[in-house]
């Protein structure tokens, strides 16, 4: 440790003093062109790269019919948690910057895509800016988000809707399974 009669220096003052909160986060990814399971692990490396953040844990990686028009392959889901300092805003921003970076195709609402990311959960925090609304507006209705954060944190709750579990049991019918 440091020597108590040792001024700290500006800088390490400067540093505790910013030095924010880590809070849990996860992110929904989704991908379903350009060899999708590729997409998907290596959006996971791209996640633990982000500045001041660390991907904690990855789901298994589901196979779902699109939602939208039919026309186009199936897509490929999974959820990462990640651990960060940054705010939810940067955080969202660092997604968009991986999605550019991994070439998304996008030509339709709906459409094909070589990877879609999405900030499902931020800590506990419920926000609705006309940018960025979490927790995600449809992830509740969603078997192949539900199905994926439940390999993370079955017990999750999720604010504003409940347990994850009851979430699972309303929307069962949607086909989603494992990749196999
Ligand atoms: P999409 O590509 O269909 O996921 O939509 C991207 C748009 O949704 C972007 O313009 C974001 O600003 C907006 N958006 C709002 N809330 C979220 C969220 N929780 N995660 C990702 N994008 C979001």
């Amino acid at each position: 440790g440091k020597s108590p009669h040792q001024p700290l220096m500006e800088t390490e003052l400067e540093a505790s003093r910013s030095s924010p909160e880590r809070v849990k986060a996860y992110v929904g990814l989704g991908s379903n062109l350009n060899d999708p399971e590729t997409r998907l692990k290596q959006a996971f490396e791209a996640l633990d790269r982000i500045p001041r953040t660390r991907c904690l844990e990855r789901s298994r990686i589901y196979q779902s019919r699109p939602v939208g028009p039919p026309d186009q392959p199936d897509y490929l889901n999974a959820v990462a948690l990640l651990s960060t300092q940054l705010d939810a805003h940067r955080l969202l921003a660092e997604l968009q910057h991986i999605e550019r970076a991994q070439g998304r195709v996008r030509n339709r609402r709906w459409g094909p895509r070589t990877l879609d990311l999405d900030l499902l959960l931020f800590a506990d925090l419920m926000i609705e800016t006309p940018d960025l609304v979490v927790p995600h507006a449809a992830m509740h209705q969603r078997l192949f988000v539900l199905l994926p954060l439940a390999d993370i944190s079955p017990e999750l709750r999720i604010p504003g809707l409940g347990k994850l579990q009851d979430l699972i049991k309303a929307c069962s019918d949607q086909g989603v399974r494992l990749l196999d």
